[in-house]
């Protein structure tokens, strides 16, 4: 046999094995699909691959596309050129420095993060880790480090997960930035946010979150990203970015997969 039908004999066998194992990979995924077909992560009716929503279902998230004001992530109802800052935070600038966030809470967007939060549905978090990373591009391309809002440790023990972390983690995953899930603890037990008044959510938090003294090398100087499910008045991560600055972190954004938005402050 001459070199050059070698040459031919392995080209022939190399492309034979790759169509083999291209057949093998797709077998594969068609006996994971048969045994676990894709299903909506909303409304479970099948869809045509893992980790996605339905039609009808997406179009019942109110996704949140820019203009943005720079600090708080609201829809603008105007683009004005350059960065955009609305009365809200003018009136009463937040602790962290920007805020941003997939959609609105609402709707599915409020079912999804309620079963995220308290059924165990954790199929969905690739989903939000890559919405996510694509809503916080631009605080990802800052951030030094990423740190969850961290639950308080009982809560944690009865609820198993800490559904912030979890998304934190996605984040991390697919931004190849650091994930410190212990930089920032909860040092006193809070009661729920959720039916608590802007103001009583304030008096909730206030001073509940720290940096231990071990994890400050990880925040002292750095851009920190910080995590959470939902951003409702902003009192949790106005907190932690409080906790977090007072360590010594260089700046804090926030990044959310839902916000609330008040309609009210927001020019028409
Ligand atoms: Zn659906």
């Amino acid at each position: 046999m001459t070199k050059r039908d070698g040459d031919t004999l392995s080209r022939f066998y190399g492309t034979r094995l790759r169509s083999a194992q291209s057949w093998l990979a797709a077998a594969a995924k068609a006996s994971g699909d048969f045994l676990i077909p894709p299903v909506c992560v909303a409304c479970n009716i099948q869809v045509a691959d893992h980790d996605m929503l339905c039609p009808q279902c997406w179009r019942e998230i109110n996704f949140i596309r820019p203009p943005l004001c720079d600090r708080l992530g609201w829809p603008m109802p105007f683009d004005i050129g350059g960065t955009i800052i609305s009365a809200a935070a003018a009136a009463d600038p937040p602790v962290y420095d920007r805020a941003r966030a997939v959609a609105r809470f609402d709707g599915v967007m409020r079912r999804l993060i309620r079963d995220l939060k308290f059924h165990d549905q954790h199929h969905a978090r690739r989903l939000f880790g890559r919405w996510m990373h694509v809503a916080g591009a631009e605080l990802i391309t800052d951030a030094e480090v990423i740190v969850p809002v961290p639950l308080a440790r009982m809560r944690l023990v009865w609820r198993r997960f800490n559904q912030s972390a979890v998304l934190a983690a996605e984040v991390s995953r697919l931004s190849g930035i650091p994930f410190r899930p212990l930089a920032l603890v909860r040092n006193q037990r809070t009661r729920p946010q959720p039916g608590l008044t802007r103001a009583e959510r304030q008096r909730n938090v206030h001073g509940a979150f720290a940096v231990p003294k071990p994890s400050l090398p990880e925040i002292v100087g750095r851009a920190v990203l910080l995590v959470d499910d939902v951003v409702t008045t902003g009192a949790t991560a106005a907190a932690c970015a409080r906790a977090l600055k007072s360590a010594g972190a260089r700046r804090v954004d926030v990044l959310a997969l839902a916000l609330v938005v008040d309609q009210s402050m927001v020019p028409v």
